[in-house]
């Protein structure tokens, strides 16, 4: 399943009417601004959000959630949104 900013209006219809809550978390989430665990550490920008946990987390974090639908936000210039599965 992907996410982008195609224009399927019934798909954006539903997730519309639905509103799940991993959506608002989603929403409310700052990507790319570094993880508060692992701010010492290279490489922690929370560019992954959990949809279970409804978080966004860095590649450091990455491990415990290895068995969670993830949510991967890549380079910012890319507007699409991947979940991989
Ligand atoms: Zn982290
Ligand atoms: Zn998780």
């Amino acid at each position: 399943m992907v996410i982008g900013d195609h224009d399927e209006g019934e798909e954006e219809m539903m997730v519309a009417a639905t509103k799940p809550v991993w959506l608002e978390g989603l929403m409310s989430e700052t990507f790319f601004s570094s993880c508060g665990i692992h701010e010492s550490r290279r490489k922690s920008e929370k560019n992954v959000f959990c949809l279970l946990c409804c978080l966004s987390v860095c590649p450091h974090c990455l491990p415990s959630h290895r068995s969670h639908p993830l949510l991967q936000r890549f380079e910012s210039k890319v507007q699409n949104v991947n979940i991989t599965i």
